[in-house]
């Protein structure tokens, strides 16, 4: 790639800011110093800059507990974004795969590889997510029993053509349940509790597939996967 290119890949510089950059003769490429920012370089040269090593990064992978209060979106409105949680280089390049409310807490990954994301998120790959919902009432008995089977078949949201994929309700205990989806649709969780008259106070989302939240993880905190977790997707 092109050495400006380079150079914005691997440090907070611009494109224009690395020609100056360049120009002021702060960039050496295999020791010499290069001021042409169509130089071609590859992973084999070494390129520094003001004497610092430059390396592009690889794709990454992140687990992180979301807190409450933090925005998934990519734009800062009302609220803190989530890669501001995230200490990485180039964070702004991560992506959530799949979105969570500002309210609602749990496990959410990141990453800047857009065909894991697809394979996470796909419906046809009934990647599983596991929901923990505290329920403004306590949920028994008979409308338990319609509930588990409304959801089983799969049910019309407002506004929406096709039903919802079939979920898997458990309760943990009256108020507090388990939901298994199995897709994400806007507001989904909620939007269901609502549809069968219930108001959903807390949402927190345990798995993603085969990815249970880190207990060591504390509300904010973040990890990357190992590679044997992003194999598993
Ligand atoms: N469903 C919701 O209603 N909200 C979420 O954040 C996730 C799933």
């Amino acid at each position: 790639m092109r050495l400006d290119r380079f150079l914005a890949e691997t440090t907070d510089l611009t494109r224009s800011r690395a020609k100056k950059a360049l120009h002021r003769e702060e960039v050496r490429v295999d020791g010499e110093i290069v001021k042409n920012p169509a130089t071609r370089v590859d992973g084999r040269r070494v390129v520094t800059w003001q004497g610092e090593r430059l390396a592009l990064v690889g794709l990454r992978y992140v687990m992180l507990h979301k807190p409450p209060g933090v925005e998934c979106s990519a734009r800062r409105g009302l609220y803190p974004l989530i890669r501001e949680l995230v200490d990485l280089p180039k964070a702004e390049r991560l992506q959530p795969v799949g979105r969570l409310d500002v309210d609602t807490t749990g496990l959410l990954l990141l990453t800047d590889d857009g065909q894991w994301a697809h394979r996470v998120t796909a419906p046809r790959r009934r990647c599983g997510k596991v929901y923990r919902i505290q329920l403004a009432e306590p949920l028994e008995g008979e409308a338990l029993a319609r509930a588990v089977e409304r959801f089983a078949e799969g049910m019309f949201l407002e506004g929406e053509e096709k039903p919802t994929r079939p979920a898997e309700l458990t309760m943990r205990s009256p108020q507090v349940a388990e939901l298994t989806l199995h897709e994400g649709r806007y507001h989904q969780v909620k939007r269901m509790f609502a549809a069968i008259g219930h108001h959903v106070e807390a949402l927190h989302r345990e798995a993603i597939g085969p990815l249970i939240l880190d207990e060591a993880l504390a509300p904010g905190e973040w990890r990357e996967l190992s590679a044997a977790e992003v194999a598993r997707f």
